[in-house]
């Protein structure tokens, strides 16, 4: 679904309570939302919090995002919308191979991924302030066919499980 800059959806989510537990990744690939985000006030942008100001620098009581900020919220937490500007700048092609992929496909060989460079799993369980939002910006995404995400994947498997011994070693130390 595109979004438009003030669309129906922000409304729609506007002065709604932050869920309990501020934690996230357990399950969704997004991160957690900037308290700023259940602003229930107008004029204070969602996104950094700050104030919205009209030129003559008085509050601009209709807006609740800067504009800036819409679209880099749009791209983190949006991640069709980080497909799509991610397909217009690699135009398909994987960073591993070099295959290029069409930018849809039932076919599941001709799929392709929006991958992680820095993977996600290392920002796990961390609230918003602990977070790097980096981890979800443009230079750390990269379009990978099917055949070279997995290999990645299963690599970074055998890494985390390396880790997470090393970790278990140490703590019954
Ligand atoms: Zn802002
Ligand atoms: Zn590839």
């Amino acid at each position: 679904m595109p979004l438009n800059k003030y669309s129906r959806r922000h409304k729609r989510t506007f002065g709604k309570k932050k869920p309990e537990p501020k934690v996230y990744l357990e399950e969704h690939r997004v991160p957690p939302k900037p308290t700023s985000y259940y602003t229930k006030m107008k004029g204070r942008c969602r996104f950094c919090g700050v104030l919205i100001r009209k030129k003559d620098g008085k509050t601009n009581t209709r807006r609740s995002w800067h504009k800036d900020c819409i679209d880099e919220y749009t791209y983190i937490y949006h991640p069709s919308e980080t497909r799509k500007r991610i397909y217009k700048r690699d135009k398909g092609q994987c960073s591993g191979c070099g295959i290029i992929k069409p930018r849809k496909s039932r076919i599941h060989e001709e799929r392709w991924h929006v991958d992680h460079i820095k993977p996600l799993w290392e920002q796990k369980g961390k609230k918003f302030k602990e977070i790097d939002l980096d981890y979800w910006r443009e230079d750390n995404l990269q379009t990978l066919c099917t055949k070279c995400h997995s290999k990645k994947t299963s690599k970074e498997a055998t890494l985390r499980a390396k880790l997470n011994k090393k970790r278990l070693d140490n703590d019954s130390k």
